[in-house]
């Protein structure tokens, strides 16, 4: 019935690319939430990544 028109380059409004995924994202903050998050928990991992465990020698 309704053909849809291949829509031209360039009339894509430019989207911001998400730095974490690279994916263009639809919101504000140019990062999708989820790739915040993970960006967040990875961030929170590394830098409370706990010294390797002492040595139980004699206990
Ligand atoms: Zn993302």
């Amino acid at each position: 019935m309704s053909e849809k028109k291949p829509v031209p380059m360039s009339a894509v409004p430019q989207r911001p690319r998400c730095p974490v995924c690279g994916m263009p994202t639809y919101s504000r903050s140019g990062t999708h939430p989820q790739c915040m998050q993970a960006s967040n928990d990875r961030l929170v991992r590394a830098a409370a990544k706990a010294p390797p465990p002492a040595p139980t020698a004699g206990a």
